[in-house]
C-alpha cells in the first residue's frame, strides 16, 4: 500500500488553517500530534448520542457509555499485544511513570539501583527521583554517546545484583534514537530488574509488541497518538499489576469499604479511581482504528524521507548544528544555530507559519549532556509533506539571514 500524505492530511481539519497569513507547516507533533477528524467525530457523537458515567449504571446510557469505555482499552490491548485486564487508562504518559514508581516502593531497600538514562524526558526521571527520596535508593545513568545512541556496554556494566530497576525512554522526544527495547529488556531480566519503556514518542513512529519486547511496563499517552490529550495507558504484566498497590483512593477501585477496612478491585480498575477520563478513552480507541486502518511501515518511510530531505538540503548549514544523528533514528530534528537563541528561531520561523518547539524540551540532563541550554526541534509526522519539509528549509535559511 503506497502512503499518500496528501490524502492523510485532508483529514486534519486543523492543517487548513493559516497562521499570519502563511499555510501552517506543523513540525511540533512530537510535542502534540493534530487529530484526525474520525477521532474529533468519535468523541463529538460519543457527547451527543451516548453519554453517562461508566461502571455503575443499569441505564442504557450507563452501559453504552461502558461497552464504549471497555472496548477502547482492548483497542488499546489489541495495539500492543497486550491482554485487556493489563491496561490502565491514565491521564497521560507522566501519570502512568509516577504510579509504577509510587507502586514499587514497598519493592524498594535502601541501596537498591534504579538505572534510568540520560536521555530521558523528565517524566521519566522526576518519579524516579521521588521514589529514591522515599526509599533510599541509588539512580544510576546509561550515559549517550556522541550520535545520540545509548552506551550499550556502560548500561550492562551498570546492572548488577542490586538492579531493582530499569526505565528507559524506547524513543527520545529530542534525538529521535530509537533504542533497542527487546535488548534493554533481556539484559534488565537477565541482572533480575523489572523494565519499564517510556514509549510516548515510539508508539506513534512504530508497531510495538510489548511481549516480543517483554516488557514489564510500557507507557504512552493519547495525545501524541493523534488521540486526545488526558489519556494515556499504562500497560503492566498481569502478574505485575497484580502485586502493585493502588495509586489512589477513590470511587471505582475498590472491592468493599467499610468505617474500618477496605478492600481493592482486581486490576485495572484498581488503579482507576474516580471517574476516568471517559470521552478521552473513546477518543483514544478512535485514533487506534484510524492509525491501525493506515500502512505503519509506509509512515515510518514516509517520515524518514522527509528527515532525509531536510538533512540533506541543509548539509552544507555550517551554522547548524544538529544534535542526535543515530542509525535508524526517528524523524526529529533537534538543532541549534549559530548567533540565535533557539527562542529566537522558533519565532521567527512562527512568522513563516513553520511551528517548531525551542527549549529544554524537558530533558535538561540531555541538553547538558550535548553542552546546550536548548535546542529547536521540528519533528515530521504522517501528515507532513515534501512541500512543508522544503518551506521549513526555506524559512529556516532566512531566519538564519536574519541573525547572520
Ligand atoms: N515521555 C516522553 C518521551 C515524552 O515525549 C512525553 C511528552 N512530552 C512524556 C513522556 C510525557 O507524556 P504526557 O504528556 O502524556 O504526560
Amino acid at each position: 500500500m503506497a502512503f499518500d500524505a496528501e490524502q492523510v492530511r485532508a483529514e486534519f481539519p486543523i492543517l487548513q488553517r493559516q497562521v499570519h497569513g502563511k499555510p501552517l507547516v506543523y513540525l511540533d507533533s512530537a510535542a502534540s500530534a493534530q487529530k484526525p477528524r474520525a477521532v474529533i467525530e468519535a468523541m463529538t457523537r460519543a457527547m451527543e448520542h451516548s453519554y453517562a458515567n461508566v461502571h455503575r449504571g443499569l441505564h442504557t446510557l450507563a452501559n453504552e457509555t461502558t461497552d464504549a469505555y471497555e472496548a477502547a482499552r482492548r483497542k488499546a490491548a489489541a495495539f500492543i499485544g497486550a491482554a485487556e485486564g493489563e491496561i490502565v487508562f491514565t491521564k497521560g504518559g507522566t501519570e502512568a511513570v509516577n504510579l509504577v514508581a509510587s507502586g514499587l516502593a514497598a519493592r524498594l531497600q535502601p541501596g537498591d539501583e534504579i538505572v534510568l538514562s540520560e536521555m530521558e524526558h523528565h517524566a521519566n526521571i522526576v518519579p524516579w527521583h521521588f521514589l529514591r527520596d522515599r526509599c533510599g535508593a541509588v539512580l544510576k545513568w546509561v550515559p549517550v554517546l556522541d550520535d545520540g545512541s545509548l552506551d550499550l556496554a556502560a548500561y550492562q556494566g551498570l546492572l548488577g545484583p542490586r538492579t531493582r530497576v530499569v526505565a528507559l525512554s524506547h524513543m527520545s522526544n529530542v534525538l529521535g534514537t530509537i533504542n533497542p527495547a527487546k535488548d534493554l529488556a533481556r539484559m534488565a531480566h537477565e541482572a533480575g530488574a523489572l523494565v519499564l519503556f517510556d514509549g510516548c514518542q515510539a508508539i506513534v513512529h512504530k508497531p510495538v509488541d510489548v511481549k516480543d519486547i517483554d516488557a514489564d511496563f510500557y507507557v504512552f499517552s493519547g495525545h501524541k497518538l493523534y488521540g486526545p490529550t488526558g489519556i494515556g495507558v499504562l500497560y503492566g504484566k498481569a502478574e505485575l499489576l497484580a502485586q502493585l498497590p493502588p495509586y489512589q483512593g477513590g470511587g471505582e477501585m475498590i472491592g468493599t469499604v467499610t468505617l474500618d477496612e477496605i478492600t481493592y478491585a482486581d486490576p485495572p480498575h484498581r488503579f482507576e479511581a474516580g471517574t476516568p477520563p471517559i470521552l478521552e478513552a473513546i477518543g483514544l480507541g478512535a485514533a487506534i482504528d484510524w492509525l491501525s486502518a493506515q500502512d505503519r511501515i509506509a509512515i515510518a518511510e514516509h517520515e524518514h524521507r522527509l528527515y532525509q530531505r531536510v538533512r540533506e538540503r541543509l548539509a552544507g548549514a555550517n551554522w547548524l548544528k544538529v544534535i542526535g544523528e543515530a542509525p535508524g533514528k526517528g524523524a526529529v530534528l533537534s538543532f541549534t544555530m549559530e548567533g540565535a537563541h533557539a527562542h529566537d528561531v522558533a519565532q521567527i520561523l512562527d512568522r513563516y507559519g513553520v511551528a517548531v518547539r525551542a527549549g529544554t524540551h524537558c530533558a535538561e540532563p540531555l541538553m547538558r549532556r550535548f553542552g546546550v541550554t536548548s535546542s529547536a526541534r521540528a519533528s515530521f509526522a504522517l501528515y507532513n509533506t515534501e512541500a512543508e519539509a522544503d518551506a521549513f528549509v526555506d524559512a529556516l535559511t532566512k531566519t538564519q539571514a536574519f541573525f547572520a
